[in-house]
């Protein structure tokens, strides 16, 4: 089956050719206006559908975006501060030059679909995918289906009980201290004394960052009972004692909830992604293959 699956992010766009599991071909363009972006993708995507018929294209796109396939505006980025992408209908764009299924979900969405069918989310049909880098993002999977529900998830942007002491403001620009603003990039540009890659695991800084992260995971746990959480993006990868400090405090947090002592508990809970930067683009290619499949029960 040939498959087309476009990673529709901030500042690139990632299109790829393959099948399930499989990138065959990879091209990146730079994100620039919608019209530009899309054209040059779909110009990738003609070339390959000349060499051979392109069977489903999944989207998956930076948000917020309209992910409810019954809505009028489904497959519309919604209001967004990226100049001149507010309103951009990325799904009418796509079946106006071609006809197969297409199907649009979240980057996080999609990277938490291909995490469950091929990396670490193998066998959890209830998971949450975050991505922690210029932003914070966060699929949430429930009984294996992407949680779309009145728009999606934007767990970025939930705020939480802060580290005693820790009087750092935040950066979201819309909530000053939600997560996104305590502990993304630019937060963390803005929190510490010097550059993210040059403190050391050890240093107190982090600290708070951890605290901060292990705040989030309890009330993801707490509120939607995930048999995994994975964490990728730059940051994570980055600074993978985050995940080891945010796993250490978070028994403490729930505070006698879900068995503490359960070390191997907390230990498969929380964990890296196995598919890395390719998740994003894989689970284009799981949304491809969701489209196509619903294209075929329907005919
Ligand atoms: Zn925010």
């Amino acid at each position: 089956m040939t498959l087309v699956g476009i990673e529709l992010g901030g500042t690139k766009c990632i299109v790829v050719r393959g099948d399930v599991g499989n990138i065959a071909e990879r091209v990146v363009f730079a994100t620039l206006t919608p019209e530009q972006t899309l054209r040059a993708a779909l110009d990738q995507v003609a070339l390959w559908h000349a060499e051979a018929p392109v069977e489903a294209i999944g989207i998956a796109s930076f948000g917020p975006v309209r992910v409810n396939r019954e809505a009028a505006d489904y497959g519309t980025v919604l209001k967004t501060p990226k100049p001149g992408w507010s309103g951009a209908q990325v799904l009418a764009m796509v079946q106006e030059r071609f006809d197969c299924p297409v199907a649009v979900d979240t980057d996080v969405n999609a990277a938490a679909l291909a995490e469950h069918a091929l990396g670490a989310g193998r066998g959890c049909a209830n998971l949450v995918y975050l991505t922690i880098g210029t932003g914070l993002g966060g699929g949430v999977l429930v009984e294996g289906r992407p949680v779309h529900g009145s728009l999606h998830p934007e767990i970025g942007h939930v705020r939480l009980r802060r580290a005693e002491g820790d009087v750092f403001a935040g950066v979201c620009p819309f909530h000053g201290d939600c997560i996104e603003g305590l502990i993304a990039g630019p937060a963390l540009i803005a929190r510490l004394p010097v550059i993210p890659g040059e403190l050391g695991p050890h240093a107190p800084e982090w600290t708070a960052v951890g605290h901060d992260l292990a705040e989030l995971l309890a009330q993801l746990v707490l509120t939607l009972s995930p048999e995994r959480i994975i964490i990728g993006g730059g940051v994570a990868n980055r600074q993978p004692h985050l995940l080891a400090r945010a796993r250490k405090i978070l028994p403490d947090l729930l505070a006698g909830y879900l068995d503490p002592s359960d070390a191997a508990y907390f230990e498969e809970l929380i964990c890296p992604p196995t598919l890395g930067d390719d998740a994003g683009p894989m689970g284009a290619l799981v949304l491809a293959a969701q489209a196509g499949a619903g294209n075929q029960r329907q005919a």
